[in-house]
């Protein structure tokens, strides 16, 4: 089972990847949540040069992948699965869920962490919100996300299989919860008990520091109410609300790749890093 998962991998990824996308893209067209700010060609081109970016970058510099180090923990007896003797299945369901409330302690921590946020602020910088901005973050915050999982997989020692699993379903489920799509109510209700939805998150990319600092999970809606960070509607709406951050608001930073990329390095840390959020001196 994990030989079949490991060297089909890349097509398990590739394929999940541009059904969702495809998916995602064409329900943004016939039930569409928000009307776009911005110029859609303009976001896209950015936003998935971004992402052609990160993937390359991801194999040069990591050519194992997380399934790598899967791989490698257990050979070498690393982590708590290889170390207890547990059930094929629930080894592979508790490492899932670890690793998403891993991702979740990650993102609030780059958003309390003022040099961190300089890199996150390119994922909340977009002016618009769709199933491209899902998939837009800056290549530093890509790679040591990518050594953040490393670590929590050889303390974890999961099966190879949670591993693409997780990977997986984080990838389609940010697609899902970034799209710009109009869900009925109800059924965004019922689906929030369980999972991130797009009105969910939506609140996440508000301007709005507090709602900003709300809603950090990807997958299981649990993290936020579980950690107090659960935010349900942004106050002005999901048609009135502003996306983006106050200081970015130029296209040439937000929209332009190379202002994306350079972003990190320009403006003062404001508004969301934690020291910062209410800050009233003068700082100069
Ligand atoms: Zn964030
Ligand atoms: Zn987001």
């Amino acid at each position: 089972m994990d030989e079949l998962i490991a060297s089909h991998e890349a097509t398990i990824r590739l394929g999940s990847f541009l059904g969702v996308f495809a998916l995602m893209a064409l329900l943004e067209i016939l039930a569409p949540r928000r009307t776009p700010t911005q110029p859609r060609a303009n976001r896209w081109l950015s936003n998935i040069g971004l992402v052609v970016l990160n993937t390359s970058l991801l194999r040069v510099i990591f050519p194992v992948a997380a399934v790598g180090v899967a791989e490698y923990a257990q050979l070498s007896q690393w982590g708590l699965f290889n170390q207890v003797e547990a059930h094929p299945g629930v080894a592979l369901v508790v490492s899932v869920i670890v690793l998403d409330m891993a991702i979740y302690l990650q993102h609030v921590m780059f958003h309390a962490v003022p040099l961190l946020w300089r890199l996150h602020r390119v994922h909340h910088a977009d002016l618009d919100f769709d199933v491209t901005t899902g998939a837009r973050f800056h290549p530093v915050e890509i790679l040591l996300s990518m050594l953040i999982k490393f670590a929590v997989i050889v303390l974890l020692g999961p099966p190879l299989a949670a591993v693409v699993v997780f990977e997986v379903l984080l990838n389609a489920m940010a697609m899902f919860n970034h799209s710009n799509v109009r869900l009925p109510l109800a059924l965004d209700g019922i689906l929030r008990r369980a999972i991130v939805t797009p009105d969910m998150h939506r609140v996440h990319h508000s301007h709005l520091a507090d709602e900003t600092n709300s809603n950090f999970g990807f997958n299981l809606s649990v993290w936020d109410r579980l950690f107090g960070t659960y935010l349900a509607q942004p106050v002005a709406g999901h048609t009135g609300m502003v996306i983006g951050i106050d200081t970015f608001r130029d296209p040439a930073h937000c929209v332009k790749l190379s202002g994306i990329l350079l972003m990190p390095f320009t403006g003062k840390v404001t508004d969301y890093a934690i020291n910062r959020r209410w800050n009233t001196r003068d700082e100069n």
